[in-house]
C-alpha cells in the first residue's frame, strides 16, 4: 500500500492563488497526456506518487483527458480510491468542461445543459462528491456569458466544487466574466492559459487583468510540450511526444522549427547552473500573478529533474534581456 513521503511538504513553495486563500504547489501536475487508456496504469501510478512524495498537491484533469476522453479521470479515480483516498483533503483536483466530450449539440462548450451534465460526469468517473476547482475550459461564442457563469456558479452552489475557473479566455472576456462572478459572489479564483517563452500573450493580455481583479494564473504547456527540455537537442528521441503517434499537438516540425532558438536558450540555462526545463518553469514563475505551472510527465524522473526549478527562481535583468533578445530573433 502506498505510504506518502513524511518529508513531502519540505520542499515544495505554495502560493496564494490571488486574493483567495487557497494555496496551490508551485508545480502542479497535468493528467492531459500519459494518463489515459492507451498508457500503462503502472506508470500513471509511479508519476502520481512520486508527484505527492515531491509536494505537488495540485492535480489538473479534465472531461476530455484520455485518450480516450474520459479515461484520464477514470484512471485518476481509481488511483485515489485504490491507495491515496486518505490524502483527499491534501489535494486540489480539477476538472474542466468545454471541449468536446459527447455526441449531439450538448456534449460541448458552454451552455448550462452542457456544463451541469459534465461535471456530474466527471464526478462519477473521479468517484469524488467534489472537485477543488471547476474550470469552464474554453470561452463559447454561441452561449451568453451570463449563462456560462451561472451554470458554475449553481456548481458551487450545489456543493460540487469549491472553487471556479476559466481557461483560454482573452483578457476581455476575463474581465467580462469577473464582473457578473462578483454580482453573483461566485468564488472565482484562477485562470488557466497557455504560458511558456514561446507564447507570451498573457504579459500584454491576461495578466494586467488578474493582476488588477486579485485572481491568478495556473499556467499550461510551460515547457511547450517538452520543446523547452534538454531532450530533442541531439534529434527526436522515440520515447519522446514528439514522436508518439497519440499526441495530436505536437509534430516532428516543430522540434526542427524551434531547435536553434531552444540551443541559445539551453546556454543562458547552463550558465545559471540549470537545466533548460527547470530555467523555463522559474521564468514563468516570475510573475507574481502565476500561483502554480502545470507541468505533464510521461516518467517519474521527469517530476524530480523539474522541482530543482525552485532553488533558483531569481532572474537578473541582463538574464531576462538575454532571453528575450534570443526569442526575439
Ligand atoms: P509541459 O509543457 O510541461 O510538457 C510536458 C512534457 O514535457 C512531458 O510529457 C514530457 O514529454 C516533457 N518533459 C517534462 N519534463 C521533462 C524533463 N525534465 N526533461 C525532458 N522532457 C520533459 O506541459 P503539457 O503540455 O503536458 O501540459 C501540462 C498540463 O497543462 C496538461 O496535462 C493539462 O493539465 C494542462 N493543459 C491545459 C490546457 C487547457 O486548455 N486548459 C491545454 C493543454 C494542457 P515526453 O512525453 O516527451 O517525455
Amino acid at each position: 500500500m502506498y505510504q506518502a513521503n513524511k518529508e513531502r511538504y519540505d520542499k515544495m513553495i505554495y502560493n496564494r492563488v490571488g486574493n483567495s486563500g487557497l494555496k496551490l504547489s508551485a508545480l502542479g501536475l497535468g493528467l492531459w497526456d500519459n494518463f489515459g487508456s492507451v498508457d500503462p496504469l503502472e506508470n500513471q501510478k509511479a508519476i502520481i506518487h512520486q508527484a505527492f512524495d515531491l509536494g505537488i498537491t495540485y492535480f489538473d484533469l479534465a472531461n476530455n483527458y484520455g485518450p480516450v476522453p474520459g479515461s484520464a479521470e477514470k484512471n485518476f479515480g481509481n488511483i485515489l480510491a485504490h491507495d491515496m483516498h486518505a490524502y483527499r483533503d491534501e489535494l486540489v483536483i480539477s476538472s474542466k468542461a468545454g471541449y468536446e466530450m459527447w455526441d449531439g449539440p450538448y456534449g460541448n462548450w458552454g451552455s448550462k445543459k452542457s456544463i451541469i451534465a459534465s461535471a456530474d460526469q466527471s464526478l462519477a468517473r473521479l468517484q469524488l462528491d467534489y472537485v477543488d476547482i471547476f474550470y469552464s475550459h474554453r470561452p463559447d461564442p454561441d452561449t451568453p456569458v451570463e449563462e456560462t457563469a451561472l451554470a458554475l456558479d449553481q456548481l458551487v452552489r450545489d456543493g460540487k466544487a469549491l472553487y471556479i475557473g476559466i481557461s483560454n479566455y482573452s483578457g476581455m472576456q476575463t474581465q467580462a466574466i469577473i464582473d457578473i462572478f462578483n454580482d453573483l459572489k461566485t468564488p472565482f479564483i484562477i485562470h488557466q492559459p497557455r504560458y511558456n517563452m514561446f507564447n507570451r500573450q498573457i504579459e500584454q493580455d491576461l495578466l494586467p487583468v488578474l493582476r488588477k481583479t486579485g485572481k491568478a494564473a495556473a499556467v499550461f504547456s510551460p515547457l511547450s510540450q517538452g520543446l523547452l527540455t534538454d531532450k530533442y537537442l541531439n534529434g527526436i528521441p522515440k520515447s519522446s511526444r514528439a514522436a508518439k503517434s497519440t499526441s495530436p499537438f505536437l509534430h516532428e516540425n516543430q522540434v526542427d522549427a524551434t531547435i536553434k532558438t531552444v540551443q541559445s536558450l539551453n546556454e543562458v540555462a547552463k550558465n545559471r547552473h540549470q537545466t533548460l526545463a527547470e530555467m523555463a518553469l522559474a521564468w514563468d514563475l516570475r510573475h507574481p500573478e502565476v500561483a502554480s505551472v502545470i507541468i505533464g510527465a510521461s516518467r517519474p524522473e521527469q517530476l524530480v529533474d523539474n522541482i530543482k526549478a525552485l532553488n533558483h527562481l531569481n532572474f537578473s535583468k541582463a538574464e531576462l534581456n538575454q532571453i528575450d533578445n534570443i526569442l526575439s530573433q
